[in-house]
């Protein structure tokens, strides 16, 4: 009987060759996680020598990016910007490609690389990376990539994409994974914000930072999930739905934490452009609604973003 543990690992189904174009920290990462997985991998970058580090690790070197794309038809792309993805794909013939463009971008950038490949022969596919490098590829890191664009393409390579990181592929329009990927980003934004801030106020107290961590991450954690209450009332459109904290006694709240911003020297500059929109959609007469419908407010086409 054949030792399970000990028997060579022999894949099912050939592993797909690919092309990467881009060897900066990411791309890198990427290369590694396929190579590891056993695929042949060839890889381009503009400055070789970054590539060649990988010749090392089993990658084949190609010279130009045209050379890296005629390899193989399936061509992942993880440059700087969508501008370098122009500059480095420049002439170069993508009849037949199925291209996966995990660069970061806008919506309109997906977009418009969709309609740019399309139109070059290619079949394309827009791709935002939630991960760091070091979660490339490492089992249980909860890193993930969101894909939109072609959905046979993102069916026939599913598997090919699993390997570095998860795969949730969000619809057929190329912008929807760049907007996926900036909605997650900019919301991590504002609660960085916040941390800042709240770091700032115990900054000249005899309170560890390192002991009060424990708590910021914990208190962030118990308030993450409102955003399911959130989008049960944007939903219905309902924003007086289920009110667990309603916008008139927030507000009155705000004045204590605008005080103790004083009191401790710190600058409010991070609270109060959320606090100025609060303040406006309470004299919308909202107060009773949790803030939820704040999200109006923010709509340009609205006329009174800007106000
Ligand atoms: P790096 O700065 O490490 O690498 C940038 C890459 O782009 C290099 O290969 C660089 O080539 C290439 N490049 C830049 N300009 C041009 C150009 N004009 N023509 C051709 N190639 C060019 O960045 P990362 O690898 O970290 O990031 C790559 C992408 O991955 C970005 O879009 C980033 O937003 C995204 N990403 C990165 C994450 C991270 O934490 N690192 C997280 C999630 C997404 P050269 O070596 O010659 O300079």
């Amino acid at each position: 009987m054949t030792d399970k543990t000990s028997a060579p690992r022999i894949p099912l189904t050939p592993h797909t060759p690919l092309t990467v174009l881009g060897a900066g920290a990411m791309g890198t990462a990427l290369v590694r996680a396929w190579l590891a997985a056993g695929h042949p991998v060839t890889v381009w970058n503009r400055t070789p020598a970054r590539a060649e580090a990988l010749a090392a690790e089993g990658a084949a070197v190609a010279r130009t990016a045209a050379e890296a794309v005629a390899g193989n038809r399936l061509v992942i792309v993880c440059l700087l910007d969508d501008a370098s993805v122009g500059a480095a794909l420049d002439g170069v013939d993508l009849t037949g490609r199925d291209l996966v463009n995990l660069t970061t971008g806008t919506p309109a950038d997906g977009r418009a690389r969709a309609a740019w490949a399309t139109a070059r022969g290619a079949r394309f596919l827009d791709g935002g990376i939630m991960a760091v490098p070091p979660m490339i590829g490492a089992a249980g890191s909860g890193a993930y990539v969101f894909y939109s664009g072609s959905r046979t393409l993102f069916d026939e390579h599913r598997d090919t994409l699993a390997v570095p990181a998860g795969t949730r592929y969000v619809g057929e329009d190329a912008g929807f994974a760049a907007l996926h990927d900036v909605a997650l980003l900019s919301a991590m934004t504002g609660m960085f914000a916040g941390v800042s801030h709240a770091f700032a106020l115990i900054r000249r107290e005899a309170i560890a930072p390192g002991d009060f961590a424990p708590l910021l991450a914990s208190w962030l954690t118990a308030m993450a999930p409102s955003v399911h209450l959130a989008a049960a009332q944007l939903e219905t459109g309902d924003y007086g739905k289920d009110v667990v904290s309603n916008l008139a006694m927030q507000v009155a709240g705000n004045a204590t934490l605008l005080r103790t911003a004083e009191e401790q020297g710190v600058s409010a500059e991070l609270l109060t452009p959320y606090m100025g929109l609060m303040e406006r959609w309470l004299a919308e007469g909202h107060g009773e609604e949790d803030a939820t419908g704040m999200v109006e407010l923010l709509d340009l086409g609205r006329g009174g973003a800007s106000a």
